[in-house]
């Protein structure tokens, strides 16, 4: 079993992922490969035995048995290679599947620990995208070169070089040396690939957001209403084109090197050849051996001239590989707080009430403080707004309120207890919400809706539950009027799918929220998108539907602030004013400046108030 620790993943790794993943199946890999490396080994001395015998039987003119016991054992050899090659594969394959699905999961458990400021930020998208890209294949190779490279081609060189060498000794001391500039050069380049890649990474996302853009079912109705594709086209090939003259020449250099080793090789081993045949010649070394020995150190040639470049080259790349996994497996992942509370706990936690003391708060890496010496005191069972200008800080609010960022100075008190010191876990059985960006899932209404139940309710329960909340936010009707009603997918992804509304998908949105019992319900402007009446309208609902709980209301139109006990106006990093609507006015104001500026807006739906 795979399990991505917080250590150093180093090449050795080529080789421990995989059997950690499926050890059986790596196992008679390395087998395939071991008994392989030794018949490649053998046959050296079987060609030569066999050429030797043969000659012997034609220049007696007898038929020779031991010629013929030599080749048949040559074809056996030859047939294992081919036979045990494709069982290789197989197993392979398994080790690619199993491998494929452990890794990717524990990645992606992994990616849902991470703290949220490492998830905005786009070095960690590419740090991981690097490692979860084309993992199918990196799996086989990393598997395949660490093999080829420690049983296949290091025994081969060493076994050839053992049987010049005993014959020889000169000649496997200078195809020794050979090797030495060869590896280096190739290590050099399997470097630079994977560095090239990964500038080039950033190339490739963007031109294929761009692809997206240009084919996908999101953006079809604007691509036809602005004709944009000429446009998108030539930023696609912009980046496209970067990408690729990145990889191109980081393998053209490569390349380069590689001939010109092979090249070296070349004429150093015909070199090598053409000494043999004096040697032939004296009777130093037999006609099989030179046949046999020829052939091997052509066999060298190719195999350290290319072959093992190649492989070392990806020993290389993997090296990069797993130096991208260290620094992966050792991101810092949310404060998980009083674990042993998260086990024993298995039902709602009690709000009593939240404050923040002090609070001090800036985005990491930036310097302005969106938060500065930040109060406020939410207590159980009252309503309350959050309003403020665009910017001001009432999102930023509600990510440290639900613990998305935890690197602020002062306190934020959880029924008295430091939030930071709760775990994720316990946070969900206190907070629920709707956010700005809420997400539509391509998946059931049902499970779109169900995934708001964090386990605390039972399935019976919550199928009512759903129903009850459908019919509350005026949108059962809807539901039950699709071919599989609450079966039905939502989204783009299908023929069978169905596409909602925008307000309909943020009725769905507040269903999820609602389906969760937890004490503090949150409404961040998921209702950006809609006229500030419709908003009104919404928020309306949405307070009525949670009257029993606790909820915090976020806007920056006014006209739904109107249905809290108590409002809170953001500007300059804190509390500007607070009050109810009406102290709020009477008070004269930024809350009464901006409720007068946005009056016009509800004229319609207040009757001209
Ligand atoms: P509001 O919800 O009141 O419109 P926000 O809380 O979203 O405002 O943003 C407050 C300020 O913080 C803005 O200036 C915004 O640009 C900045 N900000 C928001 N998110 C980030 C982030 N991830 N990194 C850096 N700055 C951010």
């Amino acid at each position: 079993m795979f399990v991505l620790k917080k250590r150093k993943y180093t090449w050795l790794d080529m080789f421990r992922i995989p059997f950690s993943c499926a050890p059986v199946s790596t196992i008679v890999v390395t087998l395939q490969k071991v008994i392989t490396m030794l018949v490649n080994v053998l046959q050296v001395v079987v060609v030569a035995e066999f050429v030797d015998s043969a000659v012997a039987a034609v220049m007696n003119r007898t038929f020779d048995r031991s010629a013929l016991t030599w080749f048949i054992i040559l074809m056996l050899m030859v047939s294992w290679k081919r036979v045990s090659y494709n069982i290789g594969r197989l197993f392979t394959k398994h080790i690619v599947i199993k491998g494929n699905e452990q890794f990717l999961n524990e990645c992606t458990e992994k990616r849902s620990r991470l703290r949220y400021c490492l998830l905005e930020n786009p070095d960690t998208e590419e740090l991981i995208n690097r490692i979860t890209d084309k993992l199918e294949r990196n799996i086989s190779e990393m598997l395949q070169r660490f093999l080829n490279f420690f049983v296949i081609y290091i025994p081969r060189i060493a076994g050839v070089l053992i049987i010049i060498g005993m014959h020889v000794w000169w000649l496997a001391i200078v195809v020794t040396v050979m090797t030495v500039p060869l590896i280096a050069v190739s290590l050099r380049g399997g470097k630079k690939i994977y560095k090239a890649n990964e500038t080039a990474a950033v190339y490739e996302r963007r031109h294929h957001y761009f692809f997206d853009l240009l084919t996908g079912r999101e953006a079809v109705e604007e691509r036809s209403l602005f004709g944009y594709s000429s446009f998108v086209n030539q930023q696609w090939h912009n980046q496209y084109d970067a990408a690729r003259k990145i990889n191109f020449k980081a393998e053209a250099m490569f390349t380069a090197s590689i001939n010109a080793g092979s090249i070296l090789t070349s004429v150093l081993s015909s070199a090598i050849v053409i000494i043999m045949i004096p040697l032939t010649a004296s009777g130093e070394i037999t006609v099989g051996l030179f046949v046999s020995l020829s052939t091997a150190v052509y066999d060298l040639v190719n195999l350290m001239g290319w072959e093992m470049s190649k492989a070392v080259s990806q020993i290389a790349k993997f090296r990069e590989y797993m130096r991208d996994l260290t620094q992966f497996a050792a991101l810092p992942e949310r404060q998980t707080g009083m674990e042993a509370a998260d086990t024993e706990d298995a039902g709602i936690i009690e709000f009593k009430e939240l404050e923040f003391k002090h609070v001090t708060f800036h985005y990491p890496g930036a310097e302005t403080n969106i938060l500065q010496d930040f109060s406020m005191k939410i207590e159980r069972g009252q309503h309350y707004a959050v309003v403020g200008e665009n910017g001001a800080g009432k999102s930023t609010l509600i990510k440290l309120l639900t613990g998305l960022y935890t690197d602020y100075e002062g306190e934020i008190l959880l029924n008295g207890r430091e939030l930071r010191s709760y775990s994720p876990k316990e946070w969900k059985k206190v907070f629920s919400g709707v956010y700005q960006d809420f997400a539509r899932y391509y998946i059931s209404v049902e499970d779109n809706i169900q995934i708001g139940n964090i386990g605390t309710i039972h399935e019976m329960e919550s199928k009512k539950r759903m129903h009850l909340l459908a019919q509350k936010l005026g949108i059962h009707e809807a539901i039950t009027s699709l071919r599989h009603r609450y079966a039905t997918r939502l989204g783009k992804l299908d023929a069978d799918s169905v596409d909602l509304s925008g307000g309909q998908w943020q009725k769905v949105a507040m269903a999820r929220a609602l389906m969760n019992e937890a004490p503090l319900l949150i409404l961040d402007e998921p209702t950006a998108a809609l006229d500030p009446i419709s908003e009104s309208q919404l928020y309306e609902l949405f307070g009525e539907i949670s009257k029993d709980r606790t909820t915090i209301f976020i806007s920056h139109r006014l006209g739904s602030t109107k249905l809290a006990n108590h409002i809170f106006v953001i500007g300059d990093g804190c509390i500007q004013e607070q009050g109810s609507h009406e102290e709020l006015l009477q008070r004269g104001g930024s809350y009464a400046e901006m409720y007068k500026a946005q009056q016009s807006w509800y004229v319609t739906s207040e009757g001209g108030a």
